[in-house]
């Protein structure tokens, strides 16, 4: 029997629904919708462990950090994670307490502040390519290579950004205590932008490291590495589509393994946005994974139900 154990893959939208609701207290309020979706899933017997991402509440910190340069220390990446992880698992907290409180359900909710290990030797330490924090001007961006050793790109024509290295996660630190928790039959908070990235030097000690792990395929990791009976990601689209945005657009319903690798292998999934997100369920499938799910919060308990949603299988 698979486990009534899901991790639930919440994107950006869940946070910050557009540019003008962007303050802390908008995001709380993005939180509390989102976060009614997973306490339906609980109440209709899931377990569960959400996971999220990060990118525009680490650009916030990353701009303060530089604004207040002349003043303060700067904040280095894998502390922003660490920071955002913690403030973004507050609002969950917060979120999920007073939802349950008012479903009389009788759970805790917990965030683990979560170490993702990656392989000093990926290749992607090669070839920096995520880009993160504010457009600078070309003397900037100079000055940040000399002094920091940042990697710099001219981003067409917008200005010059910062890019860093997106490895593949290798493993989830913080692995078991999740699984504990949940075994507590508490909701877990974890792998908050796809985790803090960690190498492990030759006396095996871990070190933070300047990269962005996908959120997407370390979500996935820890979905295999608990064996949940289900990996749901949740963005801003009901289904996946072929032929997305284009007249011949074809809504997918229920497809196998070897026809999303198909579609995949097709480019039917843009790079940055669904393409991850499609590439994590094909590993978690291979690596045993029994069903996966992508549709919005708002639709996931119909989804559950079998009446919507993109369900991907064996
Ligand atoms: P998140 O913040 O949840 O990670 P992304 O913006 O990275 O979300 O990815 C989801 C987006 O991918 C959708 O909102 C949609 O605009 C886009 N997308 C690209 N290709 C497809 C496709 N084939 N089918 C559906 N959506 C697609
Ligand atoms: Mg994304």
């Amino acid at each position: 029997m698979t486990s009534k154990i899901a991790v639930v893959a919440v994107g950006g939208n869940s946070l910050i629904t557009d540019e003008k609701h962007r303050t802390v207290h908008d995001q709380y309020l993005a939180a509390c919708e989102s976060m009614k979706h997973i306490a339906n899933m609980i109440q209709n017997g899931w377990e569960v462990i959400v996971t999220h991402g990060n990118g525009p509440q680490v650009g916030f910190i990353l701009r303060r950090s530089e604004l207040s340069r002349h003043e303060l220390h700067e904040v280095p990446l894998d502390a922003c994670g660490a920071d955002t992880q913690g403030a973004i698992g507050y609002m969950f907290q917060k979120a999920l307490h007073n939802e349950f409180r008012k479903r009389g359900i009788k759970k805790e909710v917990a965030t683990v502040v979560t170490q993702t290990l990656v392989d000093k030797n990926d290749p992607a330490f090669q070839s920096p390519s995520k880009p993160i924090g504010s457009f600078m001007d070309e003397a900037t961006a100079q000055t940040q290579r000399t002094k920091d050793g940042w990697h710099v790109v001219e981003d067409a024509g917008r200005g010059w950004r910062r890019v860093v290295a997106s490895p593949l996660p290798k493993q989830i630190i913080e692995r078991a205590t999740i699984e504990s928790l949940i075994k507590v039959g508490a909701t877990v908070i974890a792998v908050g932008g796809g985790g803090i990235p960690v190498v492990e030097n030759e006396q095996g000690e871990l070190l933070g490291v300047e990269a962005v792990i996908d959120k997407d395929y370390a979500s996935a990791l820890l979905a295999n590495s608990i064996q949940a009976g289900l990996f749901v990601i949740s963005t801003a689209v009901e289904k996946v589509a072929l032929n997305y945005n284009k007249p011949d657009q074809k809504w997918l319903e229920r497809i196998t393994l070897a026809e999303a690798r198909h579609y995949m292998a097709e480019g039917h999934f843009a790079k940055g946005s669904m393409g991850p997100k499609v590439q994590a369920i094909i590993w978690f499938l291979e690596r045993g994974g029994s069903q996966a799910l992508i549709t919005n919060p708002e639709n996931i308990a119909r989804a559950l139900a079998g009446e919507t949603g993109t369900w991907i299988v064996p």
